[in-house]
């Protein structure tokens, strides 16, 4: 089954007991059983519920996995995959993570004796030299958020499989449209199926999904014994924002290259960071791991200041401000002053993030829409 396929019928079948095309919304806690321990495969609504289980199917699918576990949130999903570590050990991570996840590392598992080194992974060597002997996992983003650095998946995986380390891919921002890091060698792929996957901006969820036994035993573990579950509604939705995902997504990333271009032309557009365009440092890799350049644009003001930013963005209209990403309307977003705000200036601004940049999530409106209302919003900075 190829992907735009798979979209639709990855793990699906008609309801059983009515032949409904679309899974039901199996709203209960509990199932009824014939003897102790002898039921239909669900004994409690934590454990396991079917539109849960159709939902891991298809997301499994997507990824080209085995298996797959939902849970409440991304941020839920990641918890429960650094869960299978245990005091002492290491872990190595991209320094320009998911806020939210650095957070968690730093914050939640750094206590519990979990030791962490962040590195820049476009350059091997830096994962190289972070190696210790308690190092048990590696974890990749890629694209980066905002300033959408790409790592090489499958040289980062090669060299964790070569130490007998685990690697895992937040697949957030590409989603599985766009690259499907099992393929490139990870053993694991965490989601957070609240921005492309859902697509609508209507739910929170996440995933772990992956078809390495010792990962998705904690994975199921987790779900059973800390809780962090979807509830059937949230599946529902997440499912039925997949359905489209392929024509979303074909459309927002043909958008972006647009507007990508426009960006590139306009004499107060200080630097476009656009993993399509010729001058990003990693176009080559981008090329190659990914089946397109996805749908988030961020730029920089040859005025570069925070109020410049802040002036730009109250003037767009269509990009609508907010955090997050992957829905089917486009949004905007200012690192410095909203995700990133907690980060010092010049720290900052040594990975490049400048004062006045702004990230785009591209939607799906008309092209031409998006790139006048970004040009009104020029004429006032
Ligand atoms: C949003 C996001 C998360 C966290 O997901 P939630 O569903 O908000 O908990 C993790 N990683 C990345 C890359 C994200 O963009």
């Amino acid at each position: 089954m190829k992907f735009n396929t798979k979209t639709i019928h990855a793990g699906q079948k008609a309801e059983e007991t009515s032949g409904a095309v679309m899974p039901p919304i199996f709203q209960t806690s509990t199932y009824v059983q014939e003897a102790p321990n002898v039921n239909k495969g669900y004994d409690y609504g934590r454990v396991g519920n079917p539109t849960r289980t159709a939902l891991e199917k298809m997301v499994a699918g997507l990824e080209e996995a085995d298996e797959c576990a939902c849970y409440a949130s991304g941020c839920a999903a990641i918890d429960a995959m650094l869960k299978m570590l245990k005091p002492g050990d290491h872990v190595i991570a991209s320094n320009d993570l998911y806020g939210g996840t650095y957070r968690l590392f730093t914050q939640v598992f750094e206590p519990y004796g979990i030791k962490f080194s962040f590195v820049d992974m476009t350059d091997i060597s830096n994962v190289e030299a972070a190696k210790k002997g308690q190092t048990r996992l590696i974890w990749i983003e890629t694209p980066t958020n905002p300033l959408l650095n790409i790592v090489d998946i499958k040289i980062v995986t090669d060299f964790a499989r070569n130490e007998g380390i685990l690697t895992a891919v937040d697949n957030t921002f590409a989603s599985p449209y766009l690259q499907q890091p099992l393929k490139l060698g990870a053993d694991a792929v965490i989601h957070s199926m609240t921005k492309y996957l859902g697509g609508h901006s209507d739910i929170i969820g996440g995933a772990i999904c992956s078809s390495n036994k010792e990962i998705m035993e904690n994975a199921r573990f987790q779900v059973k014994t800390t809780g962090g579950i979807p509830g059937p509604m949230e599946c529902y939705l997440t499912l039925r924002g997949i359905k489209t995902l392929s024509v979303r997504m074909e459309r927002a990333c043909n958008n972006a290259k647009e507007i990508a271009d426009y960006l590139v032309t306009n004499d107060k557009v200080g630097q476009v960071r656009y993993p399509g365009l010729k001058s990003h440092p990693q176009y080559e890799i981008a090329s190659k791991q990914m089946n397109d350049f996805g749908a988030m644009v961020s730029f920089s003001l040859k005025d570069d200041s925070i109020e410049k930013a802040h002036t730009f963005m109250k003037n767009t209209h269509y990009f609508a401000l907010a955090e997050s990403l992957g829905g089917v309307e486009s949004l905007i977003s200012h690192p410095a002053s909203m995700t990133h705000a907690s980060i010092p200036k010049d720290v900052r601004e040594k990975s490049g993030l400048k004062d006045s940049l702004i990230r785009l999530s591209v939607g799906i409106e008309d092209a031409e829409d998006l790139i006048n209302d970004l040009d009104e919003a020029f004429s006032h900075v």
